[in-house]
């Protein structure tokens, strides 16, 4: 029924909330809105932007390519698609990849690579051991393989074949598998959660056990990857190589692109079993490249270690003088437990007072800077913070 009165606030779907705000410039680590007000930007696109706001190298690669070559269908190869597959799986030492749009849709080629190999390998097994509170996107298969509360009932009927274990508990895992297991899917850090370190023993554990067992171990570095964490693949800091490994968020730099990688014998797509309009569109590749070149270079990584060790100790400053709790995460992939349910709040007074944050949860802030984010950024936040923590307190006292 039609309400003759009822004037929508936006033509846009209103799927979540968001601030009056319009944003219309960006640089580094700063938004510029249509005000003319400024903010420092702790959430870069959630861990997408990696090099911050319209890096110079970024534009120049985009502005060449789109001169050159913008669109080709996935059928046929392109330069920087042929380029950058190689970069990648060269430095993962995985065999094969396949380009995707976003990372929902490269975990859900992960899904129907595994289910594949099990047709082929595992008698027909299917079922991915997932994990709780993991997220892996909003398509309906990646909703299933994630562990959020209520996720099942969302769009039900949920998909089956994703059974849950509790995060970082290696015996719920080895009792969780059966026959009818093909993979177990795990991020390294579960950012979605609130930041929760996956420890380097339990990733080691975790790929000794699916060794043991003949089935695949398939890691979504789609937010730990490309440097995040301060190594390339968060899977390096256990030495560990997973059978398949999806990327996201911050290979593009903040275009949309995302990428599917697997061994050669987990690698079994046949001819017209996976494909896509845009994977692997030369404008996105050129892009990923030109990111690519940024984070090899000497030093950056480096960099994010000390920078992220930086603002651990500037967080862990801000929480003794507060009363709140510790700081978890590794690299640029941070979260300051709160101790209160009070994230939503300080998040919204943080961007009335010029910072953007996220609070993943309610009990939890999250800093995902650009990895080239500077010391005197890192210092400008937590002078911003410091005062809307004081603010947020004494009203609530
Ligand atoms: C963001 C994210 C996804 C989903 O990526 P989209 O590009 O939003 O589809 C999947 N897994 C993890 C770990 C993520 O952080």
């Amino acid at each position: 029924m039609q309400n003759s009165t009822f004037t929508p606030p936006s033509p846009l779907m209103e799927i979540t909330q968001r601030p009056e705000t319009v944003f219309v410039k960006g640089q580094g680590s700063w938004l510029h809105d249509s005000e003319g007000n400024v903010y420092l930007d702790f959430v870069q696109g959630w861990a997408v932007n990696c090099l911050g706001h319209s890096p110079e190298p970024l534009v120049a690669a985009i502005t060449a390519q789109a001169g050159q070559l913008i669109n080709c269908s996935p059928a046929y190869f392109n330069q920087p698609m042929l380029d950058l597959a190689a970069a990648l799986t060269n430095a993962a030492d995985l065999d094969q990849l396949f380009f995707a749009n976003s990372g929902a849709e490269a975990n859900e080629g992960a899904i129907k690579l595994a289910r594949k190999w099990g047709r082929l390998h595992r008698n027909g097994a299917y079922e991915i051991i997932t994990m709780a509170h993991g997220f892996h996107g909003r398509t309906l298969a990646t909703m299933a393989a994630s562990g959020k509360d209520g996720w099942d009932k969302l769009y039900a009927p949920n998909i089956p074949g994703f059974p849950k274990i509790p995060f970082g508990d290696l015996q719920a895992t080895a009792a969780a598998i059966t026959d009818k297991t093909v993979a177990v899917m795990v991020e390294p850090v579960q950012g979605e959660a609130g930041v929760v370190d996956a420890t380097d023993s339990y990733m080691r554990g975790l790929r000794a056990l699916t060794e043991e067992h003949g089935i695949l171990l398939i890691a979504d570095e789609i937010q730990t990857g490309m440097g995040r964490t301060g190594k390339m693949f968060a899977c390096q800091h256990a030495g560990i190589q997973p059978d398949i490994m999806t990327l996201g968020k911050g290979i593009g730099g903040g275009v949309p692109l995302a990428a599917l990688l697997a061994t050669g014998s987990a690698s079994c797509f046949a001819h017209g079993d996976q494909g896509g309009t845009f994977n692997g569109n030369p404008l996105m590749t050129a892009a990923g490249l030109a990111v690519w070149e940024e984070l090899n270079k000497p030093g950056f990584l480096d960099r994010v270690v000390a920078v992220g060790a930086y603002l651990t100790k500037g967080l862990e400053r801000l929480s003794a003088k507060h009363g709140m709790g510790a700081v978890r995460g590794r690299g640029l992939l941070l979260a300051l437990d709160l101790k209160a349910p009070v994230g939503g709040k300080i998040a919204a007074a943080a961007l009335a007072a010029g910072l953007l944050l996220n609070a993943p949860r309610p009990d939890s802030l999250r800093f995902m800077p650009a990895l080239n984010v500077s010391e005197a950024e890192v210092d400008q936040m937590l002078t911003i913070l410091d005062k809307v923590i004081e603010q947020i307190m004494s009203r609530a006292a």
